[in-house]
C-alpha cells in the first residue's frame, strides 16, 4: 500500500497520507465555509468511531474545499459538520501535493520552546495575527486505513496541527490574543454578517 511517505519537517515518524483510488472519487464537493461569528465555531466535535465511506468523503470534501480556499488547513466544523476530522497540507505545493487527513487527533506533547507565526483562518477571512504557540508538538491521529499513527511535527506543520484541534474544541486563534484584539475583530465580523442579513 502506497498510503505513506516521508516528509520533511521535524525528525522521525512523519507519514503523509496519499490519495487511494476511490470508487467515488469525482463526487468531491466544495462546500460553504461556516464564517465568524457563527455559533458553530463554538461546538466541541464528536470523534469519529469507524472509517467509513461517510467519513472517506467528508475528507475528500474538506481536502477540496482547503484547496479551493486555499488554505493548509481545516477542521470539519469549518464546513459545518461537527466530527473529529482535520485535513492539512503544509507543502505549499500545487505539483506536489501531501494531503494528511486526521481522524480523532490528539496531542501528546508540546514542547516547552515557543515560536510565533503569523496566524489565519478560512473561517476568519483576511485577518491575520501573530500566534505564540509551542514550537514542536508530538501527536496520534487515525488516519483512512483506519490505522494509528504518531507523528511529531515543529514550525508550519506544529502551528497548524494545534490551530485544527484548537478547532475540534470549540477555539479558534483569536481566542490565543488579547481581549481587545479579539473583541475587536469579533465585532468586526457580526456587522458584516449583520449588514449581509440585511441585504
Ligand atoms: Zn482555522
Amino acid at each position: 500500500m502506497n498510503d505513506s511517505a516521508i516528509g520533511t519537517t521535524g525528525s522521525g515518524h512523519e507519514r503523509f497520507d496519499r490519495p487511494r483510488p476511490r470508487p467515488y472519487l469525482g463526487a468531491m464537493t466544495i462546500r460553504p465555509l461556516v464564517i465568524l461569528p457563527d455559533a458553530r465555531l463554538r461546538v466541541v466535535s464528536e470523534p469519529v468511531d469507524r472509517i467509513t465511506d461517510e467519513i472517506r468523503r467528508l475528507a475528500d470534501d474538506m481536502l477540496e474545499t482547503m484547496y479551493d480556499a486555499p488554505g493548509v488547513g481545516l477542521a470539519a466544523i469549518q464546513i459545518g459538520v461537527p466530527k473529529r476530522v482535520i485535513t492539512m497540507d503544509v507543502s505549499k505545493s500545487e505539483t506536489e501535493r501531501q494531503p494528511l487527513v486526521l481522524v480523532n487527533p490528539e496531542i501528546l506533547w508540546l514542547s516547552d520552546e515557543k515560536r510565533v507565526y503569523e496566524e489565519g483562518c478560512l473561517s476568519i477571512p483576511e485577518y491575520y495575527e501573530e500566534v505564540e504557540r509551542p514550537d514542536r508538538v508530538r501527536f496520534r491521529y487515525t488516519n483512512l486505513a483506519g490505522e494509528t499513527v504518531e507523528q511529531e511535527a515543529d514550525g508550519l506543520m506544529a502551528t497548524c496541527v494545534q490551530h485544527e484541534i484548537d478547532h475540534l474544541n470549540g477555539v479558534l486563534f483569536i481566542d490565543h490574543l488579547s481581549k481587545l484584539k479579539r473583541d475587536r475583530v469579533v465585532k468586526k465580523f457580526a456587522k458584516a454578517a449583520k449588514r449581509e442579513t440585511n441585504g
